[in-house]
């Protein structure tokens, strides 16, 4: 058996997100958006699919790299097929990024399932068929009604909790909003959302991720006076030194990395320095879930937990064959958007919660995405 294509559908859909300034995804009106289907191909005719945001399985990617490394190759080889993806990364000058490896190796995992009738997280091996989501909400905005002050986060917390939440993190204000970053503002909204949920609620906070290390652990004392559960990326995590010092001078869990690149050796690295108490990866983090595998494993080998970054199918997949992590962060959420709506793109929405806050892993064979074919292939760019 043998990799004989790998192409892109590109296709719009109609979203009602849109990305501020800096990034960050807020509700908006609803409008067209593209969005990219990568395929690969053998030569029995078996296929594995992932979706991806189009720049990352842009054709200059797809034509250097990842055609180079895979056509003609046993798509059950998917150790040195990532070996070989991963070993272009320096050599391309930094544009082939852990996300386009990504993409390619949840495809790769999807055939596999496909081809053998079996879900992936079954053919890796499962931990559990059902995950606890945590509620991950928005960042904070300036919009009447949604995440703008304080009380807003109280109030859309008690939604959660009715939803069947059992965990709930905060995404608090960030630039562009005119007057953050302020931590005493993210103070004020973790006291809310303590106050409107009771002591019994998992929360964490996700707050600005440029704070100095005096900031960051005024920060941290506080949440950790409200019984906190964790508390993630509040500094630049290039600095390890300062992850160092402050998980040293705090009680509340500190976790991560998340976006510090290096995959399973700046995870390594973290645990070994000190910098963390709950390790942190996620597949488009470290390049998809063959190097996910060797994070978690990594954390348990050292006694230690380690939460998924990111929702959707490969990420539920990492959540559904450890024992060392507990929630799948489902989001982002936030008041003015319905989270269940089913995209187009999708026939059924692959990370549906039950109203006891579980989501089940689907049963189907492949990754995880029940993917309407027929809704891609009619909106295709031309
Ligand atoms: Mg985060």
């Amino acid at each position: 058996m043998k990799i004989t294509d790998i192409s892109v559908r590109v296709f719009t859909h109609t979203s009602r997100e849109v990305k501020d300034s800096d990034g960050h995804t807020h509700p908006g009106e609803p409008h067209k958006v593209r969005h990219a289907l990568l395929t690969i191909t053998c030569d029995d005719g078996s296929q594995g699919h992932c979706f991806a945001a189009p720049d990352l399985v842009r054709p200059n990617l797809i034509d250097r790299f990842v055609k180079v490394v895979l056509l003609g190759q046993d798509p059950f080889a998917r150790e040195r097929l990532w070996q070989g993806l991963a070993h272009w990364q320096r050599g391309s000058g930094a544009m082939l990024t852990d996300r386009t490896l990504s993409i390619v190796d949840l495809a790769l995992w999807d055939l596999a399932g496909r081809k053998l009738g079996l879900p992936v997280y079954k053919l890796i091996g499962s931990y559990r068929d059902k995950v606890p989501a945590y509620g991950s909400t928005m960042c904070g905005d300036e919009m009447e009604g949604g995440l703008a002050t304080p009380e807003d986060y109280a109030r859309y917390a008690e939604w959660l909790v009715k939803r069947g939440y059992k965990a709930i993190k905060l995404h608090t204000w960030m630039k562009p909003v005119s007057w953050a970053p302020d931590p005493r503002m993210d103070v004020k909204a973790c006291a809310a959302v303590r106050e409107a949920v009771g002591p019994d609620m998992r929360l964490m906070l996700d707050a600005y991720h440029g704070y100095s290390r005096s900031d960051a652990l005024w920060l941290g004392r506080e949440i950790q006076k409200l019984g906190y559960y964790w508390y993630e990326e509040p500094m630049n995590e290039f600095s390890m030194s300062s992850y160092a010092w402050l998980a040293t001078n705090l009680d509340i869990p500190v976790i991560g990395p998340e976006t510090a690149d290096g995959k399973h050796h700046t995870r390594a690295e973290w645990i070994k320095a000190g910098a963390c108490d709950i390790s942190r990866t996620g597949v488009h983090d470290v390049g998809g879930i063959t190097p996910g595998l060797k994070c978690i494993h990594l954390a348990e080998s050292f006694g230690m937990d380690s939460e998924i970054h990111g929702g959707g199918a490969g990420n539920m997949v990492l959540c559904a064959v450890q024992k060392n992590g507990l929630w799948y962060e489902r989001g982002l959420l936030h008041p003015f958007i319905d989270y269940d709506e089913v995209p187009g793109y999708l026939n059924t929405r692959t990370d549906a919660m039950d109203a006891e806050g579980f989501v089940h892993m689907p049963q189907h064979p492949g990754l995880g995405d029940d993917i309407n074919f027929e809704y891609v292939n009619a909106n295709l760019v031309k």
